[in-house]
């Protein structure tokens, strides 16, 4: 299989064979193989030989494009399930399909909106270089809803570096906010490595990094829906103090700072995650004591 994927002819003929890029859909493509065999390497799962970094794995691929990610990925040994918007990567990606022997699921889907626990096995990798229009809801999706542990064993995500930069920002930094926050309390999070715009066909305005996230088993106990809320009023005003920016969610913040332990005057940029934590959960059994009050 490794050597008719390799067979096929160069990425840069499928460009020239229809594939121009669209803006609309964050389209920077990656013809390096080197490089994406770099990302491919970096999604590796545990226990698999160093030549088959992906053996026995399936991969979730957001946005294939032409297909030189997902090569890498069928090469290191994995399954690939890919989602791509563009209908016309269905044409580009037939040849690949047919050297993958059956490994290479192609849905002409929007991935904002997959049912991901319909496409992808429990378990699955996710290794995507992520449209950056909508990377940071992918990203907010998969670490908010349904169970944790996720669906998902870890995700490996080229993306944008200001946005790698929130992902795994801590208290005091400017890139700290409701990304890093959400990230942080549910995965491992760690930069890879950095990419520049050079490596793209067209070339981003900006670098890009990899980004590998593993979830944290333990995190399934934190009430996640109003963590989602907690970090949304708190960050909405970042510059704030806690005790005003909080009224959008509560109409005695000053209350609820004091039961978590925390001074109003704090503000969201300075708070650890098991400051958000704590206020999530006091948040969540106030919304849970309402709820039996009318019940
Ligand atoms: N994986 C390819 C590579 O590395 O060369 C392409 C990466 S390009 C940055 C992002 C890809 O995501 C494009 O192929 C684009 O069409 C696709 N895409 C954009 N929005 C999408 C969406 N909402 N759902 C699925 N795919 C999307």
């Amino acid at each position: 299989m490794r050597r008719r994927v390799d067979a096929l002819p160069p990425l840069r003929e499928v460009l020239s064979g229809g594939l121009t890029a669209k803006k609309s859909l964050g389209q920077h493509f990656l013809f390096d193989l080197n490089l994406t065999d770099k990302i491919a390497r970096a999604a590796r799962v545990a226990g698999a030989p160093p030549d088959a970094p992906l053996a026995g794995a399936t991969v979730v691929e957001v946005g294939p494009g032409p297909g030189g990610l997902t090569r890498s990925l069928l090469k290191a040994g994995a399954e690939v399930v890919a989602v791509e918007k563009d209908a016309r990567a269905a044409a580009v990606l037939a040849p690949l399909q047919e050297a993958a022997d059956g490994r290479l699921t192609v849905h002409i889907a929007d991935a904002l909106t997959a049912d991901w626990r319909a496409i992808a096995p429990e378990g699955a990798v996710i290794c995507a270089n992520l449209p950056y229009n909508v990377a940071t809801p992918l990203l907010v999706g998969w670490l908010t809803e349904g169970p944790w542990p996720p669906w998902w064993a870890s995700a490996t995500v080229m993306v944008q570096r200001e946005v790698a930069g929130r992902m795994v920002g801590a208290p005091g930094r400017d890139d700290y906010g409701r990304l890093g926050v959400l990230t942080g309390v549910r995965c491992h999070a760690s930069a890879v490595f950095d990419v520049p715009p050079t490596a793209f066909v067209p070339p981003p305005k900006v670098w890009s990094t990899v980004v590998r996230l593993d979830p944290k088993p333990e995190a399934a106990d934190t009430p996640i829906g109003a963590l989602s809320r907690v970090t949304a009023a708190a960050f909405g005003q970042r510059r704030k103090m806690l005790r005003s920016s909080l009224r959008s969610l509560v109409s005695d913040p000053e209350a609820l700072l004091g039961d978590a332990g925390i001074a109003p005057t704090e503000r969201a940029e300075r708070l650890e995650l098991r400051d958000f934590v704590r206020l999530a959960e006091i948040y969540a059994d106030r919304l849970a004591s309402a709820v039996e009050r009318e019940a």
